[in-house]
């Protein structure tokens, strides 16, 4: 009777295995699809039974870096569309599901040319992940301070502390700062060179900053390889000595671009959405009215042409009565998308004045060219068969604008046309 120890065989090794792994996914590479042979802890609920491996594998890698959309090199030898699984690959990831975070290994062995076992397995210590974090947040700080100095104003003197990415001359300690902030000013994003100068004003620094304190501005500025990135300039005050000349600053630059960018694409999203009509996804009201003003500043400034219509359709009422609003909600984005596909070529913006009534301001566009605009789109809505409502007509009051236009002139004139298109008959074009 030997011990445990002695008569432990590869069959035990793998009972313990198929009893305590969490996950053993059977991967068909050609078909790509996957089942599970071994499913517990959280991973049960997590993935599914069986389905598309691709989709597993994205969902993992969505759940792995934050939603980021782009997979990473190193992070496709899990996928099979991506290239042959040609060895045993594995992988940590950071799993968070219901704001719980797990820990799992990764690890794919190719079974056979076609057969693939994905292991997934939970890793008990969860001082992992904060490990991770706190070494990922380590780096983001060493990756992100580019450059940093001490600065003596009363001396005029600067130190280096560090220089890595923004420039790779040797900042020689005997510069001086009034010569550095002029030598820097040339790294500067050309409109931003301004608030450099200002912001970098020895008296400035002196006047605005109290000991202790820290202040900072962001601009772009040019990298190593002459690339804009945005950067954030960091001055922080010594606490003073108490004696009058004691101007003593470190400076640090920061690099923020990444977060900027992220940052200005979302400001974007919520202007656009700010500025949209959320049933038609053409500009709203208020939108389309600063877009009038702005084309009567460009007609009074230069000699572009600027011409307006206005859309009405006709006896919409009836299409609400007949079919219900929602037919009419309907039938309105389908106008807009027509409006606005006619436009999409013609240097227009198009706006929801509200209710049934569109406004169009054609740029580049004079009182004739805007006359055949107006009858074009008019004969392709009447042309046109709306689902459910069928046929709808359109009247159309056209202007074009004036030098001296103002926004409530140019609007009387055109909403004058619209309304004798409507007296006319309806259907109708008129000029003013
Ligand atoms: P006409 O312009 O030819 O004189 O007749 P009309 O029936 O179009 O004129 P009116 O201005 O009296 O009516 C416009 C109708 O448009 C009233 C309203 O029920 C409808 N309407 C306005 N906004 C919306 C909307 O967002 N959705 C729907 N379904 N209907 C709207
Ligand atoms: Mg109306
Ligand atoms: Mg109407």
């Amino acid at each position: 009777m030997g011990t445990r120890f002695e008569n432990y065989t590869l069959d035990d090794a793998n009972a313990f295995m198929g009893n305590n792994v969490d996950a053993v996914l059977l991967v068909d590479a050609e078909s790509d699809t996957y089942r599970t042979l071994v499913q517990r802890g959280f991973l049960s609920t997590f993935i599914e039974s069986s389905g598309k491996y691709t989709d597993l594998i994205q969902k993992l890698w969505f759940h792995l870096n934050k939603g980021q959309e782009t997979i990473t090199e190193d992070y496709q030898v899990f996928a099979p569309t991506f290239g042959k699984f040609n060895g045993k690959y594995s992988k940590r990831l950071k799993i968070v599901e219901n704001d719980t975070p797990h820990s799992v290994q990764m690890t794919i062995y190719p079974e056979s040319e076609k057969l693939y076992l994905l292991i997934l397995d939970e890793l008990d210590n969860s001082e992992y992940i904060q490990d991770f974090m706190t070494n990922e947040k380590i780096t983001t700080i060493q990756n992100t301070y580019l450059f940093s100095m001490y600065i003596d104003l009363f001396k005029d003197s600067t130190s280096s502390i560090s220089i890595t990415e923004i420039s790779d001359e040797t900042i020689q300690s005997s510069i001086k700062y009034s010569e550095w902030r002029m030598m820097i000013v040339n790294m500067i994003w050309p409109d931003d060179q301004q608030l450099f100068l200002e912001r970098t004003d020895p008296e400035y620094l002196k006047g605005n900053l109290l000991p202790g304190r820290t202040s900072s501005f962001d601009c772009l500025m040019q990298n190593l390889e002459g690339k804009y990135i945005w950067v954030k300039l960091i001055f922080s005050r010594a606490e003073t000595n108490n004696s009058e000349e004691d101007f003593r600053y470190v400076f640090m630059v920061q690099d923020i671009h990444e977060n900027s960018v992220q940052l200005m694409s979302t400001l974007k999203k919520y202007e656009e959405l700010a500025s949209k009509d959320t049933l038609t996804d053409v500009f709203n009201h208020g939108r389309i009215e600063t877009e009038i003003y702005n084309a009567i500043e460009i007609v009074g400034r230069t000699s572009r042409k600027v011409s307006m219509m206005m859309f009405d359709i006709d006896f919409f009422k009836n299409v609400n009565d007949k079919f219900g609003h929602a037919v009419g909600d309907m039938t309105l984005k389908h106008f807009a998308y027509l409006i606005k596909d006619y436009f999409s070529k013609r240097n227009a913006v198009i706006g929801r004045w509200g209710g049934e009534e569109f406004v169009a301001v054609c740029y580049d566009t004079d009182s004739s060219r805007i006359l055949e605009y107006a009858e074009d789109i008019r004969q392709k809505i009447a042309s046109e068969e709306f689902e459910v409502a069928g046929h709808i007509t359109v009247s159309i009051g056209l202007t074009e604008l004036t030098k001296d236009d103002s926004l409530s002139a140019a609007f009387n004139r055109m909403d004058g046309a619209l309304y004798k298109a409507k007296k006319g008959g309806r259907n109708r074009v008129e000029q003013a």
